[in-house]
């Protein structure tokens, strides 16, 4: 079974209105395992509707749309299922009958332009809304069949839910489906791909790859009979294959899979942030009962900083300014000492968006102090994708990333 989108609205032309429906229509369809082949947006105007429905049940079994079903002029979603079905529009009398005792109820004044949303196409079905007015449709087309839920998210969500999924899945007679997400840090995500070939070819195993800056996740959809049992082994075969990349699962974020490794390690972490300005300290504070492995930290920002807050000696900071592996060092031991804890994580570099020194934007470096002076740096390799002002949140991201695999590891 292929089902089309086809959302409706100037606004989503325009830009005034994210188009959040196809977003959450592409996941829901997906996750319930039906195949969504193409989406398309279009404005209020009938004969575009026409067009794109009638297109895509050329190519689908069934087009879900939304928007354009509501009382006003612009929406015309409704004219337009009637013209390409090439029936009349009808009134619907039990559709009159609620919106006239739902306008009742709110002590208003029915206006003609309401009745609208009562018309429908001849031998159209009616998609209860329990959510609000605007009811859903379902019309049969030569090509396939047509859903037109509303615009309104939560209404929309609420017919699909309900009334169109169950639907769906019936008609596809689809498999039993069974999901796991995993989420690996510092590879890449072409490195990832090529690595799980294998498994992208195994049958029924479908692979998502979610990108994040220094973050993939990887959702593992396996249909068909024993699903369940058929997961477990895939997954087995993924983290085989990643090894120590896959840090964990489902919602669990890099910073609660630190948190607990130092815990089960009875470890204490301080941090000495440059470029990162917090942000590292933010995620280890974010952890439920995060005051077990995390002491605190300073932002050292401006070069003067590091060196009146955490001893960064002046000759070392004179000879090679901030950006050196000697300062993330030094700055690391700086806040362990200072905290007295097990380790000091710092981070000093360039976020962007010009070079820094003669540093190239995303030079980084990350220093990791430990007990008894040892010390490790690492300076990874991150890419700089293009060269706008976002750069900046880009590598601060990247840097907390590789930063807390520090401490993970
Ligand atoms: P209504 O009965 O409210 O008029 P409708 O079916 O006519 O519903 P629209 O008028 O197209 O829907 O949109 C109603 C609201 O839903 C608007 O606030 C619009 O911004 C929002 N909306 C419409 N389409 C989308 C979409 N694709 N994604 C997110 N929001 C949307
Ligand atoms: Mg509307």
């Amino acid at each position: 079974m292929r089902v089309e989108l086809l959302t409706v609205g100037d606004e989503l032309l325009l830009g005034d209105t994210v188009n959040g429906n196809a977003a959450w229509l592409g996941r829901r369809l997906a996750d319930h395992g039906v195949e969504v082949t193409r989406s398309v947006v279009v404005g209020d105007e009938v004969d575009v509707i026409v067009a794109a429905v009638t297109s895509a049940l050329d190519r689908a079994d069934a087009v879900i749309t939304t928007g354009g079903l509501g009382p006003t002029y612009d929406d015309v979603t409704r004219d337009a299922l009637a013209e390409a079905a090439g029936v009349a529009l009808v009134r619907d009398a039990e559709l009159e009958r609620r919106l006239r005792e739902r306008v009742a109820k709110a002590g208003r004044e029915l206006q003609p332009m309401a009745l609208r949303m009562a018309d429908v196409p001849a031998g159209a079905r009616v998609l209860a809304n329990s959510a609000g007015s605007a009811p859903g449709l379902r019309v049969e087309l030569p090509g396939g069949i047509a859903y037109a839920l509303p615009g309104v998210p939560f209404e929309m969500r609420t017919i699909m839910d309900e009334v169109v999924l169950p639907e769906l899945a019936e008609i596809a007679g689809l498999p039993a489906v069974a999901r796991r997400t995993l989420r690996t840090a510092r590879m890449w995500e072409s490195v990832v791909a090529t690595r799980l070939a294998e498994v992208e070819a195994m049958d029924g195993v479908r692979l998502a790859y979610l990108p994040d800056p220094a973050e993939v996740k990887i959702r593992i959809t396996v249909a068909g009979r024993d699903a369940a049992a058929r997961l477990a082994g895939v997954e087995a075969r993924v983290r085989e294959l990643l090894g120590s990349a896959v840090y964990g699962a489902e919602d669990e974020s890099l910073a609660r899979v630190v948190h607990r490794a130092l815990i089960e390690r009875a470890e204490t972490v301080a941090t000495a942030e440059s470029l990162t300005g917090g942000l590292i300290g933010a995620e280890l504070s974010g952890a439920p009962g995060a005051s077990a492995t995390f002491a605190g930290g300073m932002v050292a920002y401006a070069t003067d900083v590091k060196r009146r807050l955490l001893g960064v000696p002046e000759e070392l900071l004179a000879e090679h300014g901030a950006v050196h592996p000697d300062v993330a060092a030094a700055m690391a031991a700086g806040v362990r000492d200072a905290l007295g804890t097990t380790y000091g994580l710092a981070v000093t570099g360039v976020a962007g968006p010009d070079a820094q020194d003669g540093h190239p934007v995303g030079t980084v470096y990350i220093g990791l102090s430990g007990p008894g002076g040892s010390h490790t740096v690492v300076s990874p390799k991150l890419p700089v994708p293009g060269t706008g002002p976002e750069i900046r949140a880009v590598i601060r991201r990247m840097t907390v990333v590789h930063a807390l695999e520090l401490l993970r590891r």
